[in-house]
């Protein structure tokens, strides 16, 4: 699915150096990559506040505990994301409130946002899923009216752009009160092990923000909140310096990629190609998702399987159905986009070193498959 070999060796020179340089002065942990890194993502993304950690899901975590939020808030975020945004909800003692997603963009639907707010909602977690920038206009109106917070998983999108209806273009991330992203090695932007951050806009927001990662100590060995120990390391830090000059550039590659999946499956009556709602500067292509809507999707991951193309199926159960989160609150009735794209969804392989004749490849033997 993804090649992360190619694309390290086009940079190995650089963090073989920044790599050997950190061991030859032992300053593993917050040490100078770690702080450039952390200015160079606030210039990049154009946010006042950018706070390093361990991972992903611990920056969703720090994010709702930064705001103060309290067993029984309730948090509404999609049915049709991975399991990482429920589940530090859930662990938090936070009410989690899954709610469906729209059909062409995958991304959490507003007017469902709307239906299952009550007195007791305090924040909104809209994840730019794929890639693609969730319909934060309509988000952002709703979250005013109802004095919600807006905490934006932007794992998959970083990079993306976003454009207000006052007109400003604003990087995903930046938009909400606080944002997330993870740096694992497959997302957009990846490092070789764990990382993550939380972006915010707030001076106040980001000083606790700041403490809750480091054990909730504002000054050495005074604890006035309880935190977390969550931090991004030396290495992984010179890493994401390496690549985050290249971001644009990785972005755009993964475009063009897509771009031409789209060509070769143009005509395709079984298949139907990513949907952009915005222009091509509101979806990064974290992942190249098609909807098989003939009911062969399972065949095809089978048969894909034996020509050992990869592929991906994300996701492949609603998170109202998984286990963990089953809760009678749920009805079924509620979720028709989210029941049905589980059952079409398929992700082709999506990276920055794609050839033409791999894409080539790939779309034929799909096309030949559902069309036998
Ligand atoms: C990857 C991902 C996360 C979690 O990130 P980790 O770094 O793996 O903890 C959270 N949300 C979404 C949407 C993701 O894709």
């Amino acid at each position: 699915m993804v090649d992360l070999q190619g694309q390290y060796s086009s940079i190995k020179d650089q963090i073989n150096n920044s790599l050997q340089e950190i061991m030859d002065t032992s300053a593993f942990i917050n040490g100078p990559e770690v702080q450039k890194f952390q200015k160079e993502l606030e210039e990049y993304l154009g946010v006042k506040h950018v706070i390093p950690c361990a991972n992903g899901t611990d920056a969703l975590q720090i994010a709702m505990m930064g705001l103060g939020l309290k067993p029984g808030d309730e948090v509404i975020t999609a049915d049709f994301t991975f399991a990482a945004t429920v589940e530090v909800i859930a662990l938090l003692q936070l009410t989690p409130v899954l709610v469906d997603v729209e059909p062409d963009s995958f991304n959490i639907d507003p007017e469902a946002i709307r239906k299952a707010i009550t007195s007791k909602t305090k924040a909104i977690v809209p994840v730019h899923l794929f890639g693609q920038t969730a319909n934060m206009n309509a988000i952002m109106e709703i979250a005013k009216e109802h004095n919600l917070y807006v905490i934006e998983d932007n794992a998959q999108a970083i990079g993306a752009n976003f454009h207000s209806k006052e007109g400003k273009t604003i990087k995903t991330g930046a938009i909400g009160h606080v944002g997330s992203t993870s740096f694992f090695p497959s997302k957009n932007l990846g490092c070789y092990g764990d990382g993550g951050a939380i972006f915010t806009n707030d001076d106040e927001l980001a000083h606790t923000l700041r403490g809750v990662v480091n054990h909730g100590m504002y000054e050495r060995y005074h604890h006035d909140v309880v935190g977390v120990n969550s931090r991004l390391d030396s290495f992984q830090a010179a890493v994401l310096r390496a690549k985050l000059p290249k971001l644009n550039m990785y972005n755009e590659a993964r475009k063009a990629s897509a771009f031409k999946y789209n060509e070769a499956f143009r005509g395709e009556k079984h298949v139907q190609t990513p949907v952009r709602t915005g222009d091509c500067d509101t979806h990064v292509f974290h992942q190249y998702t098609l909807k098989i809507t003939n009911g062969m999707r399972d065949e095809l991951v089978k048969h894909l399987n034996e020509q050992e193309i990869p592929c991906g199926v994300y996701y492949p159960i609603p998170l109202h159905s998984q286990k963990a989160y089953i809760d009678s609150r749920y009805n079924e009735a509620d979720f028709p986009v989210t029941n049905q794209l589980v059952k079409e969804v398929i992700a082709l392989p999506m990276h920055t070193e794609l050839e033409d004749d791999q894409i080539a490849h790939i779309a034929k033997t799909i096309k030949d498959f559902i069309n036998k």
